[in-house]
């Protein structure tokens, strides 16, 4: 597997400033738009991507720095004792894209890349991106969000006339005399935007362009088990444009970090330190999980970074109903402060334990 850092064509101690230059480049050399039905670029596309997901983000950044590829769930992490599993990092196209409104700022992959991300079509008003940013338990159980939002819509009273440029065709058509005689060719009205209509007359308070800013609260139903990156589109409630025809609202949902948990695909990690008695003994403790309380059985004997699994205490997974798994990785508290008897006590037991040594490759995070 290749370095990440060499991947983005950064050094390891790149500020993340230089990482996101660095990667708006490689984004926009191997664009898909720019090299069509080329694999070789669809890979280096894909691969920086996948890259920057990592390095643009402080936490997975410093695993990967401390334990490389499996850090990060990509390549082959360990998934024996003592190791979670790697869920690894693989973005689809729409992850990509989607990741694109932070590194060319707010929709304007549509000016860049001449709208053919998404399909856009002239004669409808602009796309709307937000970030909505959600906790694990609202993620766990599904939730109603409100969020208000600032829509352009046409002022009230703004009328509109017809372009005289082009004379409300929205195309203009231009022709040229070359060696091969006369070659036409028609583009966007550059005067109306290809609306065929200019503003007529224009109500105080209203832009230029006779829109106004209205604020809205708009309901999100965010469906159970969704992940950073994930996005949802509200058909018609972006902007409008003097047609008074509106562009999407385009959610994107975010985590928040949170203070035990961690996440991996559809399973939730989580370590715990038990008491050295409890680890001899065994014993039930209770511990958090994404939907409340729950009780995990501590077998007698468990080895100190053992993992344990509360099966369906997970995520739900998008379009099934079942859910995924937490994993609790097991910690054991060594003493240290000892009452004389407690101290007597531990002598009894001896020690004559010889050392065992690990191979490397079994320490994981
Ligand atoms: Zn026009």
């Amino acid at each position: 597997m290749r370095d990440l850092y060499d991947i983005i064509g950064v050094s390891k101690n790149a500020t993340q400033d230089e990482i996101k230059k660095s990667y708006r480049k490689l984004a926009l050399k191997y664009h898909p738009d720019r090299n069509p039905d080329n694999k070789d670029a669809e890979k280096n596309f894909k691969e920086a991507a996948e890259a920057y997901s990592i390095l643009s983000d402080a936490p997975k950044r410093s695993r990967y720095d401390q334990f490389g590829h499996a850090g990060v769930g990509m390549g082959d992490a360990g998934g024996g004792p003592g190791g979670f599993s790697g869920g690894g990092v693989h973005m689809s196209m729409d992850d990509i894209f989607s990741q694109f409104g932070d590194i060319f700022g707010g929709s304007p992959f549509e000016s860049i890349f001449g709208g053919s991300g998404r399909g856009r079509s002239r004669g409808r008003g602009t796309d709307i991106q937000i970030k909505l940013k959600l906790t694990f338990e609202e993620i766990a159980k599904g939730i109603e969000k409100k969020i208000k939002i600032k829509r352009s819509v046409v002022a009230p009273g703004a009328d509109f006339i017809t372009c005289p440029t082009c004379k409300g065709q929205g195309q203009v058509s231009t022709v040229q005399n070359t060696i091969l005689g006369h070659m036409r060719s028609t583009s966007v009205c550059p005067h109306c935007e290809g609306s065929g209509k200019r503003i007529g007359n224009r109500p105080t308070g209203s832009g230029p362009d006779g829109m106004i800013k209205k604020e809205e609260t708009i309901k999100v139903n965010v469906p159970a088990g969704v992940e950073e990156g994930n996005y949802m589109t509200l058909n018609g409630q972006g902007n409008e444009n003097i047609s008074k025809t509106p562009g999407d609202l385009i959610i994107v949902f975010m985590e928040e970090d949170h203070e035990y948990f961690v996440r991996d695909g559809e399973n939730v990690l989580l370590e715990v330190t038990i008491s050295y008695p409890t680890a001899v003994l065994g014993g039930k403790i209770e511990i958090p999980t994404v939907d409340g309380k729950a009780g995990l059985k501590i077998p007698a004997g468990i080895q100190s970074g053992q993992v344990l699994r509360l099966k369906g205490k997970g995520f739900p997974r998008l379009r099934s109903r079942s859910n995924g798994d937490q994993l609790v990785k097991i910690q054991i508290e060594t003493p240290t402060k000892l009452s004389r008897s407690t101290k007597k006590l531990i002598e009894s037991l001896g020690n004559d334990l010889e050392p065992i040594l690990n191979p490397l490759s079994k320490i994981d995070i």
